[in-house]
């Protein structure tokens, strides 16, 4: 353990803080991390944290969410600047306009978006639990917002429902093109491909398995084969690495680089704990309205 990670626990210790850590992020920041996960799973662990402060270390959208679920804490991202392009591309009034084009269809909304456009929805989900949520929704016809990628693949998994789609996506995974897999099952030819659903249908068509990055973790570790091609971002490469050291993994294309989940450097973990710096303060009425669209997600599991 390097000084700045010692120092960093030592003082999450003293101030009691929980810090939660996206797989996304790199190595240094997931070794001093009390919890390592995907969104959903540190939407889980934000939502019942008892220390006063949750450190975040990860995206924008990922602090906010644990603000909302755990409203009393106090919620710092170390990385203030560190948004994420998908939830960017759209907006608040963008979902008002669809809600009143498809008034009869339910809201469904990527867990990567504001906390503004999560007020304007009916329920969250993440990659992990999308189709699930889809299933349960009474309602006929869905409008999911943000991520068409997503989207694509759950209608794909729930085809008795009707979709509308958003056009939305994250430029990591859709910049993932299918010559980008023959090239890499050429180099390794005994791997299988795991994917994550944010990338296009083609690419996931070639996939062996499609899931979100705790289920590729999982898959993995659980599966006889020893070689597996990652098609999501580099940063479940370096956990399997690290983790599961016996399997060899590659990454599907050399693009699948964050660099919004890399603004953080473990030394802006150590000032935000020094400092109490970059605190998520966000509107009542957004606070409210997301917390019910985040609320029924976590309930549907
Ligand atoms: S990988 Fe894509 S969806 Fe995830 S934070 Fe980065 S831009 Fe957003």
């Amino acid at each position: 353990m390097t000084s700045i990670q010692e120092k960093i626990i030592a003082l999450k210790h003293k101030k009691n803080a929980l810090i939660l850590a996206h797989f996304y992020q790199t190595m240094d920041i997931q070794e001093i991390a009390d919890h390592v996960g995907d969104s959903f799973e540190l939407a889980r662990r934000a939502q019942t944290a008892t220390q006063p402060v949750i450190v975040l270390c990860g995206v924008r959208f990922m602090a906010e969410s644990a603000k909302i679920l755990n409203p009393t804490k106090t919620v710092l991202l170390p990385a203030a600047d560190a948004g994420c392009a998908m939830a960017d591309m759209i907006t608040p009034e963008d979902v008002k306009r669809l809600r009143a084009e498809h008034p009869d269809a339910a809201v469904m909304c990527y867990v990567n978006s504001s906390a503004g456009v999560k007020a304007e929805c009916d329920i969250c989900c993440t990659s992990s639990s999308a189709v699930q949520i889809a299933k349960s929704l009474q309602e006929q016809r869905i409008i999911f917002v943000p991520d068409q990628n997503l989207g694509a693949y759950v209608a794909s998994q729930v085809p008795e429902k009707e979709f509308i789609f958003f056009h939305g996506f994250c430029p990591i995974h859709h910049q993932v093109k299918p010559r980008d897999v023959m090239e890499a099952k050429n180099a390794h030819p005994e791997a299988l491909v795991l994917v994550h659903p944010e990338c296009t249908i083609d690419v996931l068509e070639m996939a062996d398995f499609v899931g979100s990055t705790a289920a590729i973790l999982d898959y993995v570790q659980n599966s006889p084969k020893n070689e597996f091609i990652i098609g999501t971002e580099m940063g479940i490469v370096e956990r399997i690495k690290q983790t599961i050291p016996q399997k060899s993994v590659y990454l599907l294309s050399t693009k699948m680089v964050c660099y919004d989940m890399k603004k953080t450097r473990i030394e802006d973990v150590l000032k935000c704990l020094e400092q109490d710096i970059h605190e998520i303060d966000l509107p009542e009425a957004e606070m409210k309205g997301a917390y019910k669209s985040l609320e029924r997600m976590v309930s549907v599991r």
